[in-house]
């Protein structure tokens, strides 16, 4: 067996999804034949002379834990390689400032709150200039391009909104414009979406969520689809200095040798709580892409292949009656975040989403009464039975 972490991830990169996520970037320790590698916590490396290394400096810049973390990103997102970072919003940082001042990034309106924080309150002094539509139609993006559109950045499914954006289509209009796509995929993941099959140029991961899976660690990533597109970001990773620690790397890495299997427990519970709750009386609606009512569930089923495991719902009553039912549950538990084994639920006005100006909110249909919930991997009659005494009220 190949003894390097590239020699290991090309080998296996023939393989496939769920023997990739537990044999990339995990060969066996070739000083002592540890299946598990041991976690790199070094943070220099002696040389036997000045300038002469085995490859490794100084932990900033190199450091092995973190190597095959990304070498393992890099392989379930079928990119050329990925850069790990502290959080997603670092990972994030790193592809917008990557762009110059005065050049702009066309988005779709329903974004991760922080993401559009970041945009709108940290890269518009700077220079950069964020549009944004709220029509998924592709056509809308390119109606929002001009010559200084270098990216567009898109998440799909939509937080909260679940709605679906084409990827094919939007970068087939990114790279027609001269631009790349960036594609936040932490809601879908790998395991039942891969962007850069559909044209992505950057794939985006708050690794803090399905990834990681435990509610443990936070963490961001950035895969590149071509190379020449990673080089910039791994140079920015090292000057920057926003790196995941040789811990917070590990413990993501061993999350991904189950994503494969929790996904698969994500989508059913996520489908089993929307069949059931999908018309209850004290709901003015609920929101899930494996439904067949769903506005995008044919494109779903094109660019997925599962529904993941967000569900969301409008509590009728307001703010009212989504308070009642989000501080009535149990086992689902009222915190932010999401994507961990343990359900979560979420009220998005006033907890993800309440950097974003209320007016704004509203009107993309971030409302007081909805509720975001993260399915878990619990039993599902367990879940559906706390939601269901959580909506007795
Ligand atoms: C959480 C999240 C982020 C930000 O990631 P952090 O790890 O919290 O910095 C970005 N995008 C999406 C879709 C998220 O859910």
């Amino acid at each position: 067996m190949a003894s390097t972490v590239n020699d290991h991830a090309t080998e296996k990169s023939i393989m496939k999804f769920a023997t990739r996520a537990i044999h990339v970037g995990q060969a066996p320790d070739p000083a002592t034949g540890a299946t598990i590698p041991p976690i790199h916590v070094t943070t220099t490396y002696t040389q036997e002379a000045p300038g002469e290394n085995k490859g490794y400096d100084y932990s900033r810049s190199i450091n092995p834990t973190r190597e095959n973390l990304q070498a393992v990103l890099a392989s379930l997102e079928n990119g050329a390689a990925a850069a790990s970072f502290a959080s997603g919003l670092a990972a994030t940082t790193a592809i917008l400032h990557n762009l110059r001042p005065g050049d702009n990034v066309v988005a779709y309106a329903d974004l991760y709150g922080g993401t559009y924080r970041l945009m709108e309150n940290v890269f518009r002094d700077w220079g950069l200039d964020a549009r944004y539509t709220d029509d998924n139609d592709p056509a809308a993006f390119k109606e929002l391009i001009d010559e200084n559109t270098k990216l567009i950045w898109l998440e799909t499914p939509t937080n909260p909104l679940l709605r679906l954006l084409d990827i094919q289509a939007i970068a087939d209009i990114a790279h027609n414009a001269g631009a790349k796509l960036a594609v936040d995929n932490t809601f879908a993941t790998p395991a039942v979406q891969q962007p850069i099959n559909h044209g992505a140029d950057y794939v985006i991961h708050s690794t803090t969520k399905y990834i990681g899976g435990h509610s443990d660690v936070v963490g961001g990533a950035v895969i590149c689809k071509d190379a020449a597109d990673h080089e910039p970001i791994a140079y920015y990773q090292n000057a920057a200095g926003a790196v995941s620690s040789p811990f917070d790397c590990y413990i993501t890495h061993r999350g991904i040798k189950t994503l494969s299997l929790r996904l698969e427990r994500h989508c059913h519970n996520a489908m089993r709580i929307a069949e059931h709750f999908e018309h209850h009386p004290k709901l003015e609606s609920l929101s899930y892409p494996g439904l067949e009512c769903h506005p995008d569930h044919a494109l779903a089923k094109k660019q997925m292949s599962g529904y993941g495991g967000i569900v969301t719902v409008v509590v009728k009553g307001g703010q009212d009656g989504a308070f009642k039912m989000g501080q009535r549950t149990k086992l689902f538990s009222l915190a932010e975040s999401l994507g961990g084994v343990e359900s979560l639920v979420n009220h998005p006005a006033i907890m993800t989403h309440a950097s974003i100006p209320r007016e704004i909110r509203e009107a993309r249909g971030v409302t007081d009464g909805l509720l975001r919930l993260s399915v878990g991997i619990e039993d599902a009659d367990d879940l559906i039975a706390d939601l269901e005494q959580a909506l007795d009220f």
